[in-house]
């Protein structure tokens, strides 16, 4: 009997000293409450100063590549912050580097900084009047797609970041990337130049975070754990026929018929072909020009889409699919075709389940827990996931509109987000970053 007891004791107690030393190592890795409530502090106290900042980008656009003024702000205050920085990255780009007092991970937060060739019509004091150069002409610019706000909320997260360096077990990268929206023709740029100046190594990046402002509801976050938004690319395709008269097209070969037949075929490839039960994918044909007259059948009919896909095996299969229609049937009416697919943004937005599990509960410090939502899928694209071929990645949308369902979208003229969401912005980049730490020692 006392032999049982002692087996039933000596496992009791192992049970308890295992629960108490899981308790313990919880304790010890999760950010200590003292840095979360800085973060609370230093961003009530920060948020007017970022207003400013996001009003002076706002007021100050630039285009893809050309963020001179605003790459010169960032610099100055991750300077004023004591770290490293590197300017000129991939044109403009800028990059700050933390180091804590502690050894740890290397975490990198990211935003984009430049604005769109869109003429503003937003009703605001510091509404944009700037002009810029775009593919050879003088146009309007405006940061229609709410850069302005990643950036100023950035800068925010930087310096809330900095105020507990000697607390931080590891090193945090701030990346103020150029032209997300696409370089210039001719042009590198981008997440994909930076990744290729390094941006991802010396010291190594463990894992980054970004965010995009969305018209969603301010005050609310919204992510999707593994694909979250599409590749996309542009597509090109030419068809040759013979030019005849209208009137006698058994002299020619038509490619507007072709053209037409072409289109349609296409429309089956994500309606009979790719199993829709995993991933959405979408071929849309945009643009179709051919012929002059009613009474000439043109020589060539030039047609452009966008392919959407979220996932590699279905971006391939669409492509040979499309390859094999255009080729086939115009093969089948005499005509010839070409098919060019110009990669774009050919990486789906990916966040990495176990990473996006293990940062759900920053989010939901930060928004509360009702108001950190799961969304669909998203058929835009980003650069982003040019950083995370390097890292395991969480990229989530931070809402900034009152009324969502009068919002206007991003690279609207008419996009407008409440600045309340930059202190959502800063908060939520900073935890991250400190959060992502501790959790990793
Ligand atoms: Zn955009
Ligand atoms: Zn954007």
């Amino acid at each position: 009997m006392t032999e049982i007891w002692k087996n039933i004791n000596r496992k009791k107690l192992m049970k308890r000293l295992i629960i108490g030393v899981i308790t313990l190592s919880i304790a010890f890795t999760q950010t200590p409450e003292y840095l979360n409530n800085k973060i609370d502090q230093m961003a009530d106290r920060l948020e007017n100063k970022v207003i400013d900042w996001r009003r002076d980008f706002h007021e100050n656009p630039e285009l893809s590549n050309r963020e001179f003024r605003t790459a010169e702000k960032v610099e100055a205050h991750l300077r004023s912050l004591g770290m490293e920085v590197q300017t000129d990255v991939a044109h403009t780009g800028v990059v700050g580097l933390l180091k804590g007092g502690k050894p740890g991970k290397v975490v990198a937060l990211r935003a984009d900084m430049d604005g769109l060739p869109v003429k503003e019509k937003v009703d605001l004091p510091f509404a944009s009047k700037a002009k810029g150069l775009y593919q050879g002409k003088e146009v309007d610019v405006m940061h229609a797609c709410g850069h302005d706000n990643h950036i100023a909320g950035l800068m925010g997260a930087a310096e809330i970041i900095a105020s507990m360096k000697e607390d931080l077990p590891g090193t945090v990268k701030f990346i103020f990337q150029p032209a997300e929206e696409g370089a210039p023709l001719g042009e590198k740029g981008g997440a994909p130049y930076m990744v290729e100046e390094g941006v991802m190594e010396n010291p190594k990046v463990d894992a980054i975070f970004g965010l995009h402002a969305w018209p969603g509801l301010l005050g609310t976050a919204q992510y999707r754990s593994g694909p979250m938004m599409a590749a996309a690319e542009r597509m090109r395709i030419t068809v040759t026929g013979v030019q005849t008269h209208g009137a006698v097209p058994w002299g020619g070969v038509d490619p507007i018929v072709v053209s037409s037949q072409i289109v349609n075929a296409l429309q089956t490839i994500v309606a009979r072909e790719v199993d829709i039960t995993k991933v959405p994918a979408i071929v849309t044909i945009g643009s179709i020009h051919g012929g002059v007259r009613n009474n000439i059948i043109p020589e060539e009919v030039v047609m452009e889409g966008t392919i959407r896909t979220f996932n590699e095996d279905v971006r391939l299969q669409i492509h040979a699919s499309i390859r094999n229609k255009v080729e086939m049937i115009a093969a089948a009416s005499g005509a010839e075709a070409k098919l060019e697919i110009f990669s774009g943004i050919a990486k789906v937005t990916y966040n990495e389940p176990s990473l996006t599990e293990q940062m759900l509960p920053s989010l939901r410090r930060v928004y509360g827990e009702e108001n950190v939502k799961v969304r669909p899928f998203v058929t835009g694209a980003e650069d982003f996931p040019f950083f995370t071929d390097h890292a395991p990645g969480l990229y989530f949308f931070n809402g900034v509109a009152v009324d969502p369902s009068t919002a206007s979208s991003n690279h609207s003229p008419y996009f407008a987000a409440d600045e309340r969401n930059l202190k959502f912005g800063m908060k939520s980049l900073a935890q991250l970053a400190v959060d992502y730490l501790y959790l990793n020692q």
